[in-house]
């Protein structure tokens, strides 16, 4: 790779465009930077990741827009070989790899950091004008989260 042995840094910028080539991504609006430091030596390689990005979502119960930081951090391995495998911590390169694709890393990871619930922490804080409006959405919602096989499940006993 002609890299010189040693550190070698790199930030990438993580925005709303990036997101929106990832059609199924629940995150969309986020911003932040991405820290790479691809540690090298003679023999061994390994890449240092830092996600820093912060993500706005609607709250689930009143839609006010949510500020979520999303923080994580990763290492890989890398090592050359036959032919190029992406493993969750070891990637293995072939020779005429140049170039290290990160963009589905920075989605798995931003996935891996959100909350499991984005809803304000209290149903105080929720804004009492959008309550009523928004609570028949999510009884909706959940109906249709009853998948009927379940039900078939239930006699099952
Ligand atoms: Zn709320």
């Amino acid at each position: 790779m002609g890299l010189k042995p040693g550190n070698h840094t790199v930030q990438m910028d993580v925005d709303p465009e990036f997101f929106a080539c990832f059609p199924e991504s629940e995150i969309q609006n986020a911003k932040g930077v991405m820290d790479v430091i691809l540690e090298y030596s003679e023999t061994t390689m390994t890449l240092r990741l830092a996600l820093d990005i912060t993500w706005r979502v609607p709250c689930g119960r009143c839609l006010e827009e949510l500020t979520y930081p999303l923080k994580v951090e990763d290492k890989i391995a890398i090592r050359f070989g036959e032919k190029t495998e992406y493993n969750d911590a070891l990637w293995i390169l072939s020779k005429n790899e140049f170039e290290l694709d990160l963009s589905q890393t920075i989605y798995e990871l931003a996935h891996l950091a959100r909350p499991p619930h984005q809803v304000h922490e209290n149903e105080s804080e929720c804004d009492p004008n959008m309550l009523g409006y928004t609570s028949n959405d999510l009884i909706e919602e959940s109906k249709k989260l009853t998948d009927p096989r379940w039900d078939a499940l239930k006699n099952l006993k």
